[in-house]
């Protein structure tokens, strides 16, 4: 629901706010704060009214408010979703944080694009803070990934075999910095593909297909030759007391496979990358089928020296029962308590604990998903060890963080 060419030819850049609450005073007052910022903004008590605007007027921003007689917030969002609405969401209500936090989260997961909760009662301020989101934040970002999703035939197996025949998989590095002084800490390598006609394809749209299947040991080995190479290139010290690390991402259950070990030790010996610089990042962990063997195969890998993290930690697929029987030396608190810190007081208690019970049991935590200022400031005094996430830099290609790191 982009607005058309011709309505934005005719309109100067003032970006458009448009709220519906049910309060006409809360709605009010809103709408003048947001006029003393510079916007042009609209209020209506009437969520149906609310929803012939959004297409007639076409917002930038729009505040919903959660609780409304007749037509809930809820169902405002699940509407707008359904008209793909691309443009800023703000959740405004009285209710409380876990509600609104709730509401938050099953918005984004239908592909909105929320800027945030506003709780009332809001000061100038709040309100303020939330409408410079709007403008700075990539809106495309939280959009439903449309690969897969659209019209175009589903990735198959068969289209990544050839994939894989065809070496269209390419790496993308993302930074971790220490959380105390923002130097670099490692190089995450992240898989793309390189799709003929498609573009650029992310992991979240192929991964899942190849998991279970013969294939995956191969992008595995693929993945692995491409980073190693790469990485054994760079002009980094080796034998620093604080190492740059490669961190290469694993699923769970090709550490099942006996001769992949052999191979991971063999493949460093031929690119010369020490195993001490190099961290299995690992999700998934209860997926294993046989834990009895995996739990010897990561026994191996820490003997030879790599270092293991556990991938996620926080989510279902993490649990607190794989990180004390199974040998890691690390863990990554799942993003999406790092990204909701800032609005929910859960999330940053889930992050506390998770921090704190890292260093419980001796091991180094990294924080991903950070994406503001905040969430560094947040993160620092915990004594999380490492940062990761858009604030500090996106996933990007080799050369561009030889450039910027200047390694
Ligand atoms: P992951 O290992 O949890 O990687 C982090 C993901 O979060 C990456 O997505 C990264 O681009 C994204 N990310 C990083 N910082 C931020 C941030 O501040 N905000 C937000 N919203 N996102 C951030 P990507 O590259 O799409 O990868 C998705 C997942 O695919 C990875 O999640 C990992 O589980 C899997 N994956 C990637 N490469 C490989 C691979 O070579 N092998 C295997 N088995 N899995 C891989
Ligand atoms: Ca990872
Ligand atoms: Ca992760």
């Amino acid at each position: 629901m982009q607005r058309s060419s011709q309505h934005s030819s005719q309109q100067s850049d003032t970006q458009r706010l448009l709220i519906v609450d049910d309060d006409e005073l809360v709605g009010r007052t809103l709408e003048l704060i947001a006029k003393r910022e510079g916007y042009e903004a609209r209020v209506t008590c009437d969520p149906d009214r609310f929803l012939d605007l959004v297409g007639e007027w076409q917002p930038d921003i729009v505040a919903i408010d959660l609780v409304m007689p007749g037509m809930d917030g809820v169902q405002v969002l699940a509407e707008l979703a359904k008209r793909e609405f691309r443009q800023c969401v703000i959740i405004t209500s009285g209710v409380g944080h876990r509600v609104l936090d709730a509401a938050g989260r099953s918005a984004r997961e239908h592909g909105l694009h929320i800027a945030g909760i506003l709780p009332k009662p809001f000061t100038r301020d709040d309100v303020r803070a939330l409408l410079n989101r709007c403008g700075v934040d990539d809106k495309t970002e939280t959009v439903a990934e449309p690969v897969g999703a659209s019209a175009e035939p589903a990735i198959d197996i068969e289209m990544l075999r050839d994939a894989l025949a065809n070496r269209q998989f390419f790496l993308e590095y993302q930074p971790k910095v220490h959380c105390a002084d923002g130097s670099l800490a490692g190089l995450e390598a992240l898989v793309r593909w390189r799709h003929p006609e498609r573009g650029v394809i992310y992991p979240g749209s192929f991964i899942e297909v190849l998991e279970d299947t013969e294939l995956m040991g191969e992008l595995t080995s693929q993945v692995m030759d491409m980073a190693l190479a790469w990485f054994s290139g760079l002009n980094i010290s080796r034998d620093s007391e604080r190492p740059v690390m490669l961190s290469l991402n694993i699923s769970a259950r090709c550490l099942e496979d006996e001769v992949l070990v052999e191979r991971i030790a063999r493949r460093c010996r031929r690119h010369k990358v020490d195993p001490g610089q190099v961290i299995f990042e690992l999700t998934e962990t209860s997926a294993m089928r046989h834990p009895v063997r995996s739990l010897e195969l990561l026994t191996r890998l820490r003997v030879m020296g790599f270092q293991l993290s556990i991938d996620d930690f926080g989510t279902g697929f993490s649990s607190m029962l794989q990180l004390v029987r199974l040998p890691f030396s690390e863990i990554k608190v799942d993003k999406s308590f790092v990204m909701s810190g800032e609005q929910s007081e859960e999330s940053r208690k889930v992050v506390r604990s998770i921090v704190e019970l890292g260093k419980s049991l001796g091991l180094r935590t990294t924080a991903e998903g950070i994406e503001s200022q905040w969430a560094l400031d947040f993160l620092r005094p915990l004594g999380c060890d490492f940062c990761q996430g858009y604030f500090i830099s996106r996933p990007v290609d080799g050369d561009t963080i030889r450039e910027r790191w200047n390694i």
